[in-house]
């Protein structure tokens, strides 16, 4: 990771970073996967790791 965000790997899935295009950066500045931000926002709308409202 380069320190842009909080975390290195998904939260939701578990796996490291590796493509930067695929990462949705929440306005905590946590990052999930763009993948697993859709399917984890339409059932909570908080950030997975820190738990503020998105
Ligand atoms: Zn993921
Ligand atoms: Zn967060």
């Amino acid at each position: 990771a380069d320190g842009t965000f909080l975390n290195s790997e998904c939260p939701i899935c578990l796996e490291d970073f590796l493509l930067k295009s695929f990462i949705y950066e929440i306005p905590c500045r946590h990052a999930i996967h763009v993948n697993c931000a859709t399917k984890w926002f339409k059932l909570r709308g908080v950030c997975p790791l820190c738990v503020q409202s998105v």
